[in-house]
């Protein structure tokens, strides 16, 4: 009988804001270490300092739980986050968003995405044509959760970042919500970038091209950022859509291609 596996998943606020949350797939004996590392990071985010951590774990049936690939990843070099944004609109409209769609997500990103201009605690859910936005709770947003990496698989992918300097946990972490995102149904492209006033790169994601990494996406020190996940109006279920994106357990167990080289706009 194979060993049940766990959902962790970490959410810490500060006066009802949202300041970080993280999550893992894994073993009942690798809780404890998680949970700890989980809370040494809800105490110690750039964002703020919490006042309310919630840590919670829920067992996930092992026969629901999909595998897959990551995605492959690209590095596109950019002077400064003007070039960046300019770029990752090119990288949206190339994907099958509509130029005025892709261009009000990002003047969501950049003036904070919930309503009082606020930074959301999930994605925005947006109609890749007519850019109409989905999400129930426009101040919750869509919450992609319970994906992880296989601890062969990220070991490998660790060791593949680090040759190239890219090894840290943002990348790895957005990466595998980047995966999921991309194998839900109907999905056309995900802008993000993070709200981490340290780390300023982003990316766009699509399933022809992977997640397309740019260094520069926002100002060093802003602390506004976010997600914007589109998809195609024809046939969507928008119920099946957030509910595969929230609850289906996705645990990646194989590598996609790292393109060694960067690359720069003409
Ligand atoms: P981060 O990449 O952790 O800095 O998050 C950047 C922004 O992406 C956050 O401010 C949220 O708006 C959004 N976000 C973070 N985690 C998730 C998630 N699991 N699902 C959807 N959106 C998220």
């Amino acid at each position: 009988m194979k060993t049940p596996l766990y959902s962790i998943r970490m959410h810490a606020s500060e006066a009802g804001t949202h300041i970080s949350g993280a999550e893992h797939l894994a073993s009942a004996e690798r809780l404890e270490l998680l949970a700890a590392s989980l809370l040494r990071r809800a105490l110690a985010h750039p964002r703020g300092v919490a006042d309310e951590i919630r840590i919670t774990v829920e067992e996930v049936a092992r026969q629901n739980i999909l595998g897959g690939r990551l995605p492959d990843i690209t590095t596109v070099q950019v002077a400064d986050f003007h070039q960046g944004r300019r770029a990752a609109l090119s990288r949206l409209i190339a994907a099958g968003v509509a130029s005025t769609a892709a261009e009000s997500a990002m003047q969501a990103l950049i003036h904070g995405a919930a309503p009082g201009g606020a930074v959301m605690r999930g994605a925005m859910l947006i109609a890749a044509e007519s850019g109409e936005r989905f999400e129930p709770d426009p101040a919750r947003g869509i919450r992609a959760s319970r994906m992880d990496l296989t601890p062969a698989i990220l070991a490998q992918l660790r060791q593949a970042l680090k040759l190239r300097g890219l090894d840290n946990p943002h990348l790895c972490e957005a990466l595998v919500l980047a995966g999921k995102v991309l194998l839900a149904p109907g999905i056309v492209a995900e802008l993000c970038w993070s709200d981490d006033p340290g780390y300023t790169a982003g990316y766009v994601a699509a399933p022809a091209s992977g997640y397309v990494r740019f260094p520069q996406l926002k100002p060093l020190g802003e602390t506004r950022g976010g997600r914007a996940f589109f998809v195609r109006e024809a046939g969507l279920n928008l119920a099946a859509l957030i509910e595969f994106l929230e609850t289906a357990p996705v645990l990646f167990d194989r590598l996609g291609t790292i393109h060694p080289d960067d690359q720069f706009l003409e």
